[in-house]
């Protein structure tokens, strides 16, 4: 008979869309009593890795968080039976549907069928994660929220820090210091709020006690694209760090951006089915109504910090900006949220926004087709996608250029108005 596998007694890992979210999931986890970690940063190894078993029709997220699965299978204390990887999934045309069953196949072609792919679905109240699963999505909310505003933080610190590695320092520090308010097990939620605004205090206070050059204004430059090229480090061939070489800031969209449109598409689709006055909007309205509050308890500690950078009260502000690219009823994805978002970055104060798009994914795609008429009606505004597969050569001089077309965009923009940002 087949055994039913189960998390308990493995050893969870959480693939590294972002390091910090992986760091803060991995900790949403351990606070339900499942040992998990972020899986291993990916390298040219996990390349190799991977490329055994593809294809060269995936999508270069999938090849990456599959080499990253597979260098677990080299750690010397590996047993599949104790190891589960984290790999939700999705229908539609997107790919992403594509990496779950792969993963699942490799495993199984390597004769490890006893390895766990967890895949946690909110129709059947997510129960593959078992005991604590209710607890866990509010956990995970807050570390999403968490990892989001430790990542603006060291953005828009570390260009400017006069002690070159400090912020780094103090990013790693600070998260592990959240990581353990979020891993606190058998507490309430109320409890767990108190510790994570606490640990937030403590980073947001270290982060304030960089020392800080401004003599020279930075570029501002957005970040939109595809979630999880634009958060993976390796997967952009560390993009972020290029841009602030080359005298730029970067504006990253953040990971909730996302998870609003999904709750907001939840919305529109029960409107569809007329369910306007249903238990199901009942519920969804609840929950993003705890979401909301969880959120602006949390970023309410850095309302200082943030008040050059503001985000949309609501996606819909977002989308509102696409319609006449991109509407919402035509498109669907990261692609209307990209436009909607390069726009809102421009209303700003940004200097030029970069796309980042892993190659061949329709959504780079299609947004490099409105991309002119976008940049047109913003005055020539500086927008770009840059394709990434994980092979980029020359891709310094791409960053410089554009980084130029910012300095002359700011430059105009300046002449203009006579405003300046810094
Ligand atoms: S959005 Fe594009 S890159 Fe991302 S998973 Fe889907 S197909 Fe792959």
């Amino acid at each position: 008979m087949k055994r039913t596998k189960t998390l308990q007694g493995r050893r969870l890992y959480i693939p590294q869309m972002s390091y910090e979210g992986a760091l803060c999931m991995a900790a949403a986890f351990r606070s339900i009593g499942i040992e998990a970690y972020p899986s291993p940063d990916s390298d040219a190894h996990s390349d190799d890795l991977a490329r055994k078993y593809l294809s060269g029709d995936e999508c270069l997220p999938e090849a990456i968080t599959l080499g990253s699965f597979l260098k677990v299978t080299e750690m010397p204390d590996y047993d599949p039976a104790r190891t589960a990887f984290l790999l939700p999934t999705s229908n539609g045309p997107c790919r992403f549907g594509h990496y779950l069953p792969l993963a699942r196949k490799i495993f199984a072609d390597r004769g490890e069928d006893e390895v766990l792919i967890l895949s946690p679905t909110s129709s059947n109240g997510y129960q593959d994660i078992g005991k604590g699963a209710r607890e866990l999505v509010r956990t995970g909310w807050r570390a999403v929220i968490v990892s989001d505003i430790m990542r603006k933080m060291l953005l828009k610190t570390r260009p400017y820090e006069k002690e070159k590695g400090l912020s780094d320092r103090i990013f790693q520090a600070s998260l592990n210091r959240v990581c353990e308010a979020l891993a606190l097990p058998a507490i309430s939620h109320k409890k767990r709020m108190g510790e994570i605004l606490r640990a937030l205090t403590a980073a947001r206070d270290a982060f304030r006690t960089v020392e800080m050059d401004r003599r020279k204004p930075k570029l501002l430059i957005g970040i939109v694209g595809e979630i999880f090229c634009r958060l993976n480090d390796y997967s952009n061939s560390y993009l972020i760090r290029l841009i602030e070489k080359y005298g730029g800031e970067a504006w990253m969209s953040d990971v909730s951006e996302w998870v609003w449109y999904t709750n907001d598409e939840e919305e529109k689709r029960l409107i569809r089915q007329g369910k306007r006055f249903s238990g199901s909007m009942m519920i969804a309205k609840i929950r993003q109504k705890v979401m909301h509050a969880d959120e602006a308890a949390m970023l309410a500690l850095f309302r200082e910090d943030f008040f050059d950078y503001p985000e949309p009260k609501h996606i819909t502000q977002v989308l509102d900006l696409s319609r006449p690219y991109l509407p919402r009823e035509g498109a669907h994805g990261e692609m209307v949220i990209s436009v909607g978002k390069a726009i809102w970055y421009q209303r700003k104060g940004a200097d030029g926004v970069i796309d980042i798009s892993p190659f061949t994914c329709m959504n780079g795609i299609v947004c490099e087709s409105v991309y002119p008429r976008v940049s047109e009606d913003l005055g020539q505004f500086p927008l770009r996608v840059l394709y990434f597969d994980g092979l980029q050569s020359n891709f310094e001089s791409d960053v410089e250029i554009f980084m130029e077309l910012a300095r002359n965009y700011r430059q105009q923009r300046t002449d203009k108005t006579g405003l300046t940002r810094s």
